[in-house]
Order: C-alpha cells, then structure tokens, then sequence
C-alpha cells in the first residue's frame, strides 16, 4: 500500500471530500490548498503544531468559517460556495447550510455544552428544533446515546455540575444525536485533567469500531497510531505529509514532522 495515499483505495463511499481549500485572515494565509477526502468508516487523525491551521480547517468544513477557496462535497452534495462582494465565499442556501449541519457534528475542546440547559435538553435540542424530531423520539435517541458513551441516571444534570470526561462524553451524545454522516472532533481531550482523557478515548475509538466516520485533531499519538486509518500532519497550512498512522509515525519523511513528533513522544 502507498503511504502517501490518501484513504482513497477503500471501496466505501467517499462521504466527504475537500478540495483546494484557501482560507485567509487578512494577509494571514491560514490554509493554502488542504484538500482531504473520508469514506465511509475511515478515522483520520489531523496533527500539527499550534497554529498550523488545524481548528479553521474543521471550521471551514463545518462552515463556521467561509473558506476563501475550494470545493466541499458531502454526502455527494457539493455546498453551493459563492463568493460576495468581499470576495469571500458564502453558503447561499439556508436550508443547505441546514442540511449540511445534520450532516456534520462538531465536538470542541471546551465541549460547548449550553450551561442553562440539563444535559437532555443539551442533546434534544438540535434534533427538535434544527430537524424536527417529535420530542419522544428525540428523547429515546438521546437516552441510548447516552448509554453509549457511558453515562446512566445524568440526563436532569447541569453541565456545570458534572466533570470534563462526562461532560465531553455529553457532547459526544450530542453531535450523535443528530445521526451525523461525519463527525469533526477539534482536541476533545486537550481541555481534560490526564485522568479523565482514557474514558472520552475509550468512547471514541468506539465509535470507530462502529464505523463511524471522523476526522480527529488530536496530540493523543497512541489514538493516531491505534484508532485511526490515516494521518495528516498539517504544516503552516499545507499538509506536509500524510499516510498510514504507525508508517507515518515510526519513518516520517518529512523533517519538520519528525521534529513535531520528537517533540511530542
Ligand atoms: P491550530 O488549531 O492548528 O492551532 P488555528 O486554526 O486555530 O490553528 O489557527 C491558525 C492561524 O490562524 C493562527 O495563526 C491563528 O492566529 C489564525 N486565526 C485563527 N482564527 C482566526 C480568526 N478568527 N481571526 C484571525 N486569525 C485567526
Ligand atoms: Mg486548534
């Protein structure tokens, strides 16, 4: 198998695939052409320094950014992309954007969850409301997401009266709730104390041996190596290398990520 390939030889349907994507702060070129494809199942981990642009990619996927360039397809939908007078791009369509928000789920470092709301109103919310689930229903799906990640007898809870490990394992319910055809994690453990990161790791590669499809940021190189299928390291905004996680991480060819990697194990 070619290392250097992207995870493109799987037969599984290509559920997301991200072309050429430019994204610019001002004079601050942030990405520089990223392009990445996932099919169905793949985990692909995204790694790279602070700074290298691995938060706006997900960004730019998931729209929270408008990228200044590129192509995204998902699910086959290519997201209609039109640049306005600033030249910048702009999703035109309302129920689109809609769609793709299904589509995609996000699960941040700081895990997100609305502090004023119990934890089934945090996971009901989006099924309800953005997608019109009758509330039953919604509140069945919940209940067994909520067993998945492993977590009983929490639903009335506050967020705030709980610990990060279960409130991250919360947002994983959450971004599952909306039976998403991918799934972005941005750094879900970073924000943790060391001794609650193996549970939401535990959660996530079981969502991988469900086959779930997702694309991780991550500085857990044991995740990298053991969970996910591919590896990209990003650099400056431009992928400097990718492949096979254990090839990737045992005989980088790229100096500057050899250089990430000693700095990291
Ligand atoms: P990473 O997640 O890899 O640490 P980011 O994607 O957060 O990197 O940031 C990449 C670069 O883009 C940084 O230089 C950062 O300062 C800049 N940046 C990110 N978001 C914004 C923003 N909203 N406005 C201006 N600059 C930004
Ligand atoms: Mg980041």
């Amino acid at each position: 198998m070619n290392p250097d390939a992207a995870p493109s030889s799987s037969p599984s349907a290509c559920l997301l695939k991200v072309e050429g994507i430019h994204k610019r702060f001002g004079n601050n070129e942030v990405l520089k052409g990223v392009s990445l494809q996932a099919n169905a199942g793949d985990v692909i981990s995204l790694i790279g320094s602070s700074g290298s642009g691995k938060s706006t990619l997900l960004r730019c996927i998931n729209l929270l950014e408008k990228p200044n360039e590129g192509r995204i397809v998902l699910s086959g939908e290519e997201l209609q992309l039109k640049a306005d007078r600033h030249g910048e791009l702009q999703a035109v369509h309302a129920a689109q954007l809609q769609r793709l928000r299904t589509k995609l789920a996000m699960v941040f470092q700081h895990f997100n969850l609305w502090a004023h709301m119990t934890v089934l109103q945090n996971i009901i919310e989006a099924p309800v409301h953005v997608l019109g689930v009758p509330r039953d229903e919604a509140v069945a799906t919940a209940r067994r997401y909520l067993e998945r990640v492993g977590l009983r007898d929490v639903e009335d809870r506050y967020p705030s009266h709980m610990s990060g490990g279960q409130q991250q394992r919360v947002a994983i319910a959450r971004a599952l709730a909306v039976e998403p055809a991918v799934m972005l994690f941005d750094e879900p453990t970073s924000a943790l104390d060391p001794e609650l990161v193996g549970e939401v790791l535990r959660v996530m590669k079981l969502l991988a041996e469900e086959g779930r499809t997702m694309l991780v940021v991550t500085h857990e190189m044991g995740f990298a190596r053991e969970v996910s299928n591919h590896l990209i390291f990003l650099h400056k905004g431009c992928i400097e290398e990718q492949g096979v996680p254990a090839e990737v991480l045992a005989r980088p060819k790229s100096e500057r990520l050899a250089q990430f990697l000693s700095g990291n194990l």
